[in-house]
């Protein structure tokens, strides 16, 4: 992630080699693990360009590596309410799925374990809050992340993933001006869930504007982008190194070491309020 040494040479081979291998969605993505919690700030108030779903066809895709996971075009036709014609689905494709995608500023990742990067720097370590009848709250390691990434999500069975969102904007009219968390728990598609909690109202540092503006479009644009890309979804899969999309990354994290008890550990905040 963050924090890698950059390849000083870059033209050439560099640059043949790096544009070969570049994923289809350019778009820096949340992806956490079992048990890890992404503290984050909307950058979307909920109601504006910056948080949008839509039905997506999958085609299965298997990365050089051997992982399977699902390359996700957006169906045209039911985004335009069938004012656009699909070729996928004049081709009969019918494996299709609802996703929904939010700009954030990541600010954390708490993870169970320390960085499992053996050249990466050690993650500092922190205190959640004890949970009730505990003396102590678990030690987590902190990955600093500091930058804007989207959301990219399924809905969940019965909408109950997307819901959550829906009644953060309800409760407090806006999704700006808070610190939320999304906590994973499980590891495949059968187990996982996703909880979102506000952590505290306080709004983003006015030192991420910069940033922000650079890298937010609209969800729309990076929803059409997956159709214009999607000539490659047919494509034989055989030299692509596309990294794998949502489910692909299950199994990819490991449920981490127990942390060793030490002393001085920060304490972490805990959520205010889960949002289920
Ligand atoms: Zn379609």
């Amino acid at each position: 992630m963050a924090g890698k040494k950059t390849v000083e040479k870059k033209g050439g081979i560099h640059r043949a080699r790096a544009a070969g291998s570049q994923s289809l969605f350019r778009y820096p993505k949340l992806r956490i693990g079992a048990g890890d919690r992404a503290r984050f700030w909307f950058l979307s108030d909920g109601e504006d360009e910056y948080f949008d779903g839509a039905r997506f066809h999958l085609f299965p895709r298997t990365t050089r590596s051997g992982k399977v996971y699902n390359q996700e075009v957006m169906c045209l036709r039911l985004r335009t309410d069938g004012d656009e014609s699909c070729t996928f689905c004049e081709e009969g494709h019918e494996e299709m799925a609802l996703r929904f995608s939010i700009w954030i500023w990541v600010d954390h990742v708490l993870h169970l374990g320390d960085n499992p990067d053996p050249e990466g720097q050690a993650w500092e370590q922190i205190r959640l809050a004890a949970e009730k009848g505990k003396k102590k709250g678990r030690i987590m390691f902190k990955e600093a992340i500091g930058q804007p990434m989207v959301i990219w999500m399924a809905y969940g069975k019965e909408w109950v993933w997307f819901s959550q969102f829906d009644a953060a904007l309800n409760q407090y009219g806006t999704l700006e001006g808070r610190l939320y968390e999304l906590k994973r728990v499980g590891s495949n598609m059968q187990d996982t869930d996703y909880t979102l909690s506000m952590v505290k109202a306080t709004k983003l540092p006015k030192t991420t504007a910069e940033k922000v503006e650079a890298a937010r479009v609209s969800i729309d644009q990076i929803f059409a982008e997956t159709v214009s890309g999607a000539g490659t979804a047919r494509r034989p899969t055989r030299l692509s190194d596309n990294q794998p999309e949502d489910e692909a990354e299950e199994g990819a994290e490991e449920a981490g070491e127990e942390p060793q008890e030490e002393e001085g550990i920060p304490q972490e905040e805990e959520p205010a309020e889960d949002l289920v």
